[in-house]
């Protein structure tokens, strides 16, 4: 075993039991799906997290998603889009990926519907406080338009929302916007039962708030960096 396989399987048990954990205190079952996100990380950490059993990976950049599945064909893996996606890749991501989680416009919404293959989506749902700067997200003045544009898209299957609590904010507040954004989005679709929300550092707000998905990256792959 490299020390890479020790230390990716040290990250993961711990991250495992971190979950459970939270799921516990929640008075929840162990029901939670980790999405590993593997951005900036090679192929290679994909294939060593693939072999202690992680199937959903997430990624938010087009271009280097895209050549680590054409590395990794041989993978049975889920490709989650967690980042800012640009219409004219929608094409390109629809590809590989199984679901979009980062969904979060009109414009977007019909760019990827136009490509025809069925594809999962999560609408990711903006925590930023009314008067702050919008890091990502439809507002929920927005939610309504964007879910009708959705339904008239064939191609788009709607299974929840996506959220990441904006820096600085309690996380246990920014999950209940989150849970409440939710509430209004299964009155309509019932099917959409997925909540994507909690990352390294604050997963276990996520889970008392309901999360069915957790997004963690650094905690199982270390700290990024961006100039290897
Ligand atoms: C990078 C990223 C994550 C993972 O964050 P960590 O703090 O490294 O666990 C989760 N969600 C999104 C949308 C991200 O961009």
């Amino acid at each position: 075993m490299s020390e890479r396989e020790r230390d990716l399987a040290e990250n993961l048990r711990a991250v495992q039991d971190e979950i459970n954990r939270a799921c516990d205190a929640a008075n929840r079952a162990h029901d939670v799906t980790l999405v590993a996100v593997t951005k900036t990380y090679p192929a290679s950490d994909i294939r060593i997290l693939y072999d202690l059993g992680v199937r959903a990976v997430g990624e938010n950049k087009d271009q280097e998603a895209k050549a680590k599945a054409a590395e990794l064909v041989d993978l049975d893996l889920e490709w989650h889009f967690i980042g800012q996606l640009q219409r004219n890749k929608a094409k390109s991501v629809a590809s590989y990926c199984s679901v979009v989680e980062s969904l979060d416009r009109p414009q977007l919404a019909h760019a990827l519907g136009a490509v025809g293959t069925p594809i999962d989506v999560l609408v990711q749902i903006s925590l930023d406080a009314p008067d702050t700067q919008n890091r990502g997200g439809v507002r929920s003045d927005d939610l309504p338009e964007l879910l009708e544009v959705i339904d008239g898209e064939h191609a788009l299957r709607l299974r929840g929302v996506m959220g990441v609590a904006p820096l600085g904010d309690d996380p246990a507040d920014a999950f209940r916007r989150l849970a409440e954004a939710h509430r209004r989005v299964l009155d309509g679709h019932p099917e959409a039962t997925w909540i994507s929300a909690g990352m390294s550092h604050d997963l276990q707000w996520a889970i008392a708030a309901g999360a069915t998905h957790v997004r963690i990256g650094t905690a199982l792959l270390g700290e990024r960096r961006y100039d290897r």
